[in-house]
């Protein structure tokens, strides 16, 4: 099956270029008459109110909107992202309402699964799904809570997207920075700002890869999403290293982009891949890594509608304002920079899901203990 699937990859030229780039720099010279004609025309009363209903911006001598007559209120009292509670969930409907997992594991699913009625643009159509609705649970948080997103530190935008997929909460023990579990990040806030907001992204692409695994789960098998069937994904995604490292290895992807180069955290897959003896060999590891890479690939697409090149701008300034050590680039050389082709990916989730769901039917008490907790 491996060499089935390590004939179907080609590069990422994204991944490959960003890499290159910091390995071989090019020094630009920069243009300051430019930047400081603009700063000299960008001087103005900066705002100091806001009307609660349309979200306009007003001096502080202005007392009403009359667009919408309502009285402004100040800037300065606006709500805290950290004090939003949200539980977004994204639903899913199908023919099939599962209520137990007998009901999940009969011969005629697996069968279903080995069938695979499943292609690339129904992927597509997942992804597309799982974007637009963050979309909308993001812009209804902006307006409910009143928020004026220009006015957040870049922490705090990022963290108030990060509310439109889960609920977050904080906690400050433990030595892990961040982790993701039922549908939850519960993050470290002792953290800087720039290690806050890659490990936000980090959990995120946990969360996402779930979803995505759940989505077509659903799809394939006709059913509505519950927490019957995120515990069988849940399952999926993490009992052997395969599984494991596939989620780890896009996750740590994910956050790459979003991190400075050289910075970036490599122990999370590099444990997984240090606990597989001889279950794998390093070919079968590098097509795993590249499995993760194309997932990565939507995830990152999810994300970057939101986190786009100006946030992701803002990011690197918080790490170069944060970090006093030096980066290392020297493991950047390592990473893996291949992805599968269209039908080399349908494939991959046919073998994850096969595989998965096999071994998922004979740990009933394990699914159990999962259930609950979402
Ligand atoms: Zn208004
Ligand atoms: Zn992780």
């Amino acid at each position: 099956m491996f060499d089935n699937l390590k004939s179907c990859l080609i590069d990422d030229l994204e991944k490959k270029k960003a890499i290159d780039e910091i390995l071989n720099p090019v020094v630009e010279r920069a243009d300051f008459c430019e930047d400081v004609k603009q700063y000299l025309y960008a001087v103005e009363v900066p705002p100091e109110k806001y009307c609660p209903e349309c979200l306009k911006q007003y001096p502080g001598y202005e007392n009403i909107c009359f667009d919408c007559m309502v009285r402004l209120k100040n800037i300065k009292d606006m709500k805290s992202v950290r004090d939003i509670t949200s539980k977004p969930y994204i639903d899913i409907k199908g023919k099939n309402i599962y209520e137990d997992f007998d009901e999940i594991f009969t011969d005629g699913n697996a069968k279903r699964l080995e069938e695979f009625d499943f292609t690339f643009r129904d992927y597509k159509k997942i992804t597309r799904n799982i974007k637009s609705s963050a979309l909308k649970q993001f812009d209804s948080l902006i307006k409910e809570n009143e928020i004026l997103t220009d006015h957040l530190n870049v922490y705090d935008f990022v963290l108030l997207f990060a509310k439109s997929f889960v609920n977050v909460e904080f906690k400050s023990y433990g030595g892990e920075l961040g982790i993701y579990l039922y549908n939850t990040i519960d993050i470290d806030e002792r953290l800087t700002r720039s290690l806050l907001i890659t490990t936000l992204i980090h959990e995120l692409s946990h969360f996402l890869i779930k979803e995505i695994i759940t989505h077509i789960l659903c799809g394939v098998l006709d059913c509505t999403k519950n927490s019957y069937v995120e515990a069988v994904s849940t399952f999926i995604l993490s009992y052997s290293p395969f599984t494991q490292l596939i989620d780890e290895y896009c996750a740590h992807t994910v956050e790459g982009r979003f991190t400075l180069f050289g910075y970036q955290d490599y122990s999370s897959y590099l444990q997984i891949e240090k606990s597989i003896d001889d279950e794998m060999d390093r070919d079968e590891i590098e097509v795993t890594k590249s499995i993760g890479n194309t997932f990565s690939i939507s995830i990152k697409d999810i994300l970057e509608s939101v986190l786009d090149d100006e946030v992701r701008e803002k990011i690197k300034e918080q790490f170069l304002n944060d970090t006093i050590d030096r980066p290392n680039y020297g493991m950047l050389k390592m990473e893996n920079c291949t992805i599968l082709k269209d039908e080399g990916f349908v494939r991959a989730i046919w073998l994850i899901l096969n595989e998965g769901f096999a071994v998922a039917g004979q740990n009933i008490e394990k699914l159990k203990e999962y259930e609950e907790c979402f």
